[in-house]
């Protein structure tokens, strides 16, 4: 069992204080300068802003935890603001000030996402009370924000330790069950054998199942220097390695198997078994979900500082509805089709991982019925610079 992921059992370090930061956005200077002054007497950082415009650009830049917005402006209305902003940070408590409060006003900007109303004209006391209690709101939904990711981390690490602890009986069944079948295979009838042989596939699938969750540990830890500065790899070696390696699935799904590597491509970002795992992953995929008698094609090409892999197939495609969940763990499209093809739901997740550490990103189209196309943008060795696009 590694120390490094199952026995550090420390929670995370707690949130440092944050400065109690507040906009305010309103086209009337008065407004803003009496906002400035009580609001900065009880401590808060207070940033102003004459229209909506700037205050996006600002909250773009560094957004605060509290907005007070006025609903009646020029060009952009408060209600247009907050769509903005909720765009931007979703995480900023915002608060309207409005000359003419009514209830259908009060609604809309609530509905807009407004946590908070302040009619004017309004006392020092009464703004006090509205950012006083917007800050607190602010700081109990990050506390339990952080709660949550706390959460989460601990059940992961747990799984992750649960998975190396189950590792290795299971290969020991798997190993027992093996050693019984070659050596007392005639003694047992038919039945029992085929009890046996059922048994074995499905210590093979829990196997996988573990190797593919540490594989993802694995990748989170950054393990084995991934995304080190300076690591490359030969990518048209990689993805030859592999296809070879695949050639003798593909062979008995029935299924072409052919690439088309274009020799500008030469080395790119991250090590050889971490790009290796994306190509593998793909490819394998791209025979798994396809038909007899389909084709699977890897396509490299360059594009300035960037190295493209395309995998695409002719198989079974997947439904637009999936298409958001594809990377996410343990995501598994279920229809007829897929009923009998095993798989852990994890590949998709590791490939991304791993090109995202990468500093690239990949994406995918396909149609039902006709086919799946996955592109993998990755930086070439000579860039230092991520692609900038976040994995899609
Ligand atoms: P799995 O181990 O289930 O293959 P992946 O994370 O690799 O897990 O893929 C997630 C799901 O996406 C698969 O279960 C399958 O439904 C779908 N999928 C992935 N690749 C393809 C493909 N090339 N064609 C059709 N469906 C695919």
């Amino acid at each position: 069992m590694p120390t490094d992921t199952a026995t550090t059992w420390a929670p995370a370090a707690r949130a440092v204080a944050q400065p109690r930061r507040v906009f305010v956005i309103d086209d009337d200077d008065v407004m803003l300068l009496t906002c400035r002054r009580t609001l900065e007497k009880d401590g808060y950082e207070v940033e102003t802003f004459g229209n909506g415009l700037d205050g996006i650009r600002r909250i773009e830049q560094q957004p605060p935890e509290l907005l007070l917005v006025d609903l009646k402006m020029p060009e952009l209305d408060g209600l247009q603001v907050i769509e903005r902003v909720r765009q931007v940070d979703p995480n900023v408590v915002i608060a309207v000030i409005t000359g003419y409060a009514t209830i259908s006003t009060a609604v809309e900007a609530m509905k807009a996402g407004a946590y908070d109303f302040l009619p004017k004209p309004f006392t020092p006391d009464e703004l006090r009370l509205i950012v006083n209690r917007g800050h607190e709101r602010w700081r109990l939904a990050t506390e339990s924000e952080r709660l949550r990711r706390e959460k989460e981390e601990a059940e992961r690490r747990f799984v992750t330790f649960v998975s190396h602890q189950l590792k290795t009986p299971v290969v020991a069944a798997k190993q027992y069950l093996d050693v019984l079948l070659y050596t007392a295979g005639d003694e047992l009838t038919s039945r029992t054998q085929e009890w046996l042989r059922r048994a074995q596939a499905r210590l093979d699938e829990m196997l996988t199942l573990i190797g593919d969750w540490l594989e993802l540990a694995r990748i989170e830890r950054g393990g084995d220097g991934l995304g080190e500065p300076g690591v490359t790899c030969d990518l048209r070696h990689a993805i030859t390695t592999v296809v070879e390696a695949l050639r003798a699935q593909a062979e008995s799904a029935v299924v072409t198997l052919e690439t088309d590597l274009s020799a500008e491509v030469e080395h790119v970002r991250g090590d050889e078994v971490s790009v290796s795992t994306v190509v593998s992953n793909l490819v394998s995929n791209g025979i798994k979900y396809n038909r007899v008698g389909g084709r699977v094609t890897v396509r490299t090409w360059l594009e300035g500082a960037t190295a493209l892999i395309e995998v695409s197939d002719t198989g079974i495609g997947i439904d637009e509805a999936s298409l958001p969940k594809l990377f996410h763990e343990f995501c598994r499209v279920k229809n007829d089709q897929t009923r009998d093809i095993p798989g852990t739901g994890l590949g998709l997740a590791i490939c991304k991982r791993i090109i995202t550490t990468l500093g690239g990103f990949i994406s995918v189209a396909s149609r039902l019925g006709a086919g799946t196309k996955f592109v993998v943008h990755i930086p070439t060795a000579a860039t230092t610079e991520g692609l900038g696009h976040g994995a899609r």
